[in-house]
């Protein structure tokens, strides 16, 4: 079996070609490097494969032609600073580029997950969020490059699932974090993990009463590999998240608990249309496929915050 996986040196893609080699896999990763790190593709897993993994620096908006029985599209830009630095880049990738893969996968008869997003829920006026809500986005905001794309993308799918027959799957992620997360990327673990570690103040923006139900990047790559292998899944839509909801305020707190810092929380103003609040329900994919996540919370960040000590020593040796 060959998987192509797309945003492969990303941080949750390059988790997803690591487990794909251990299932036995051939593992084609594909990735402009846009917000991946070739250093993510460094771990054993992937230095013992050998001639099973192979890594193409290409960007999805191009087609490529190669046969593979499985295509994870996970390539998009996905912390906020960065998505909209990138914002036309971003819209491009979730529209072409997904269009580019799909025509790929229909060439090769293979099967489609497509790594969507809660953002398609905007800042959701429904608590907690199920699939069967269409969500509550401001099309012309600073976020649309994203949440669009993404909106855009999925229904792409559904067509190219309806029209032609491609056995498409989406996934709607919700805030994921774990080892490998780009320290740099701006988004809140990454960040308050750096600040915590290096003594400086951790940075809430707005109030911090916003929440978000972060995931551990372990349970991800198990939901994501349930909804790509399970029989009798095309066209469906299952959110993956961890349904425990923390304000941002709380989470500043654990991480300042779990690294014993003694930085101090700083108030910075809250970015345009920031969600004020994010749950998965998660009852669809744990009936249907049995899934749920097992990693709570402080036990995650536990493991995230030692991957984050080890990089800074990485970084000061070097
Ligand atoms: P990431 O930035 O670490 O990974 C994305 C990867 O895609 C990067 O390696 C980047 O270089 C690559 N990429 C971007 N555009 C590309 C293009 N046009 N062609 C080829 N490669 C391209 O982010 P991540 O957190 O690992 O996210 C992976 C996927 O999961 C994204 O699609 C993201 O939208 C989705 N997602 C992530 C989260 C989360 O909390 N991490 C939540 C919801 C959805
Ligand atoms: N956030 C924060 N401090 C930071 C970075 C982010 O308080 O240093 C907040 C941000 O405003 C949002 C939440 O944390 O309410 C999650 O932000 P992130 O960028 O990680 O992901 P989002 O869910 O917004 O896409």
């Amino acid at each position: 079996m060959k998987s192509l996986v797309a945003g492969g040196a990303g941080f949750i893609g390059s988790h997803l070609c690591e487990a794909l080699l251990k299932r036995g896999h051939d593992v084609v990763c594909v990735d402009n490097l846009i917000s991946g790190r070739l250093r993510n593709l460094q771990g054993p897993a992937i230095a013992g494969a050998g001639r099973r993994f192979r890594f193409l620096r290409h960007d999805i908006q191009n087609p490529l032609k190669i046969k593979v029985d499985f295509v994870f599209n996970l390539a998009s830009p996905a912390s906020p600073p960065h998505y909209q630095k990138h914002s036309i880049f971003t819209l491009r990738t979730g529209s072409e580029g997904t269009y580019q893969l799909l025509l790929l996968a229909e060439r090769s008869r293979a099967r489609f997950l497509q790594a969507s997003t809660s953002e398609v829920y905007g800042d959701p006026e429904q608590h907690p969020q199920t699939e069967d809500y269409w969500g509550h986005v401001n099309p012309v905001g600073p976020r649309a490059c994203y949440d669009e794309s993404k909106r855009y993308a999925e229904a792409l799918c559904m067509e190219f699932w309806r029209k032609r027959k491609v056995d498409v799957r989406v996934i709607r992620i919700f805030n994921t974090y774990g080892p490998r997360l780009d320290p740099k990327d701006g988004r809140v673990i990454s960040n308050y993990v750096m600040q915590a570690l290096r003594g400086q103040p951790l940075t809430v923006y707005g109030t911090g009463r916003q929440t978000r139900s972060f995931q551990y990047v372990s349970d991800l790559v198990e939901a994501i590999q349930k909804v790509m292998f399970s029989p009798g899944q095309a066209g469906c839509v299952y959110n993956t998240g961890n349904p425990g909801e923390f304000t941002m305020i709380q989470a500043a707190r654990l991480v300042k608990k779990l690294t014993g810092s003694s930085s101090p929380i700083v108030f910075k103003p809250l970015p345009k249309d920031d969600p004020a609040r994010r749950r998965p329900d998660i009852t669809k994919v744990r009936k249907a496929l049995g899934w749920q996540p097992r990693v709570p919370f402080e036990e995650g960040l536990k493991m995230t915050i030692q991957w984050f000590q080890e990089e800074l020593k990485g970084s000061r040796a070097a």
